[in-house]
């Protein structure tokens, strides 16, 4: 035996790894491939062994096994059951046996209600015929930016109105903002790829654009964070959009951190800063304390791209979202992008994972509804985000009033994630949420980005058949149209807050 617990900081193990020692050859695949060290081969023996309190059930080692002699189950609880205290045990004795606060990665998993599952979608019968999308046109192209409230036309029939800079999606599904230093240089590489051949936009995130990616120019929006990591003139104009980070779901109202160990020599390039050292972006804009210091950011940033992009805020879901919205509208942002609290993160305290925020689709109607009622939806775009799981999602969040989405996991677990929550680590298994050179090696950009390109294409011919069973052609029809919602085992007041009809109404 190579290990042994210890016994001062030994929590009980999450997962069981179960080897079918008889159908093991003794390859020691999952050895090689654990990145967490939960597996051990003893030439004594000539046995693989667990060490499963390491095990972070990323289902890598079962993945690779040539002879499926691994299983890996969720362990239960040990202790006896106990409702008030179920699942907050092994948080209290591990903060008391290290000393410190848990960090975790992903997006919340705590079983606060999906509104998405409570919400049904409409169908024509007999009148306002369906629509067959393989045998008639269907339009998912769509415009994001500000739009006139109206158009004027010169004589020669040319416009005569001056249009805002816009960004044109040809499916309202754009990948969301994660880093160069979160994610692989693979990965990255993977999401420019599949965002040029889709038509549609990948975001950079606070850490910059390696120069290397500035080729998926035209398909690439940058982000400005409190951190400005990697901000420079020729980064902003290789955007076709740029997105000034406020807030994120995850973790409202806290920065973000790259620790030390993940900064290698090109991640320390890319975001102007030294090798080794932690990537700490505060948790506000050191200029930004106002609506109005927000308005000075977002026209130092158009100045700077002479008026030829759109400028999107980004501000997680919280309790008064509708009216920091109202305000970020009136500050001159083109596009508002809303962050829902189950929103992925590359590392966040547990706490503030798990408790703060609001659901993406309470948000979003919130958002919508003011801007409405206040005459100036027209002046920007939504883009909704932080728990948008299916193609079916983003049917519903662009009738509850987005006008695209933006998919962080989904997009994740298209390329190999397997939802282990341990990207904060540096480790991941799957080469995804890591600067390993070793472990980054396991994502193939040809193969990942072919895969997210059937992904998008799938939800397109999803959305477009749904689309026409609704006896609608386009997008824009679509948006904000909640009459093709309808709720099911939803209280009134959810009812009246994302301005639906209940079932049978
Ligand atoms: S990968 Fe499978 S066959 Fe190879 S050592 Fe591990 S359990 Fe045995
Ligand atoms: S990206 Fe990697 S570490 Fe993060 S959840 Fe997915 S598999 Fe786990």
């Amino acid at each position: 035996m190579k290990w042994m617990k210890n016994a001062k900081t030994y929590t009980p193990p999450d997962f069981a790894v179960i080897r079918d020692d008889e159908r093991c050859i003794r390859c020691k695949a999952c050895v090689e491939q654990c990145s967490f060290d939960a597996t051990f081969y003893d030439e004594d023996l000539d046995k693989v062994w667990n060490w499963e309190a390491k095990c972070v059930g990323c289902d890598r080692c079962a993945a690779i096994c040539p002879v499926e002699a691994i299983t890996i189950k969720k362990r239960e609880t040990p202790y006896r059951y106990n409702y008030s205290w179920y699942g907050h045990i092994d948080g209290l004795k591990k903060r008391a046996a290290f000393g410190g606060t848990p960090v975790v990665s992903m997006g919340n998993d705590k079983p606060y209600p999906v509104y998405w599952d409570h919400m049904l979608l409409n169908a024509s019968q007999v009148t306002n015929p369906s629509i067959d999308p393989l045998r008639e046109p269907m339009e998912l192209k769509t415009f994001l930016g500000r739009k006139p409230d109206f158009v004027e036309f010169k004589k020669d029939g040319s416009l005569k109105t001056k249009l805002t800079p816009q960004i044109e999606l040809n499916i309202p599904i754009m990948f969301s903002a994660m880093s160069y230093g979160a994610l692989s240089y693979n990965v990255i590489e993977s999401l420019g790829k599949a965002a040029q051949e889709v038509g549609t936009f990948y975001n950079s995130g606070e850490g910059g654009l390696n120069k290397d990616h500035y080729k998926f120019k035209g398909n690439v929006i940058v982000q400005v964070a409190s951190g400005r990591f990697g901000v420079h003139k020729p980064y902003l104009d290789v955007g076709s959009a740029i997105e000034i980070k406020i807030g994120q779901g995850a973790k409202p109202g806290i920065g973000g951190h790259l620790p030390g160990e993940k900064v290698s020599q090109t991640i320390s390039e890319t975001r102007m800063m030294p090798e080794g050292s932690d990537a700490i972006s505060p948790a506000p804009h050191h200029d930004v304390y106002s609506i109005e210091d927000l308005r000075q950011l977002i026209y130092a940033l158009k100045e700077a791209t002479e008026y030829t992009k759109p400028i999107i805020v980004k501000i997680a879901a919280v309790h008064n979202v509708a009216a920091i919205a109202s305000g970020v509208v009136r500050a001159g942002a083109d596009i508002i992008s809303i962050d829902g609290f189950k929103g992925g993160t590359g590392a966040s305290p547990q706490i503030v994972r798990d408790n703060i925020g609001i659901p993406i689709e309470l948000a979003l109607a919130v958002v919508d509804e003011r801007l409405r009622q206040e005459g100036i939806r027209q002046q920007v775009s939504i883009i909704a985000g932080g728990g948008i799981r299916c193609s079916t999602d983003v049917v519903k969040a662009i009738a509850l009033g987005a006008d695209a989405v933006y998919i962080g996991t989904a997009a994740l677990l298209a390329i190999g994630c397997t939802m282990c929550q341990q990207c904060h680590t540096g480790k991941c298994a799957w080469g995804i949420s890591t600067q390993d050179p070793h472990l980054s090696k396991r994502v193939n950009p040809d193969i990942a980005s072919e895969k997210l390109i059937n992904l998008l294409n799938v939800w397109a011919l999803e959305i477009k058949e749904v689309m026409g069973a609704m006896g609608i052609n386009s997008i824009e029809s679509l948006k904000g149209n909640r009459l093709n919602l309808r709720a099911v085992g939803l209280s009134e007041k959810d009812m009246e807050i994302l301005g639906i009809l209940p079932a049978g109404e």
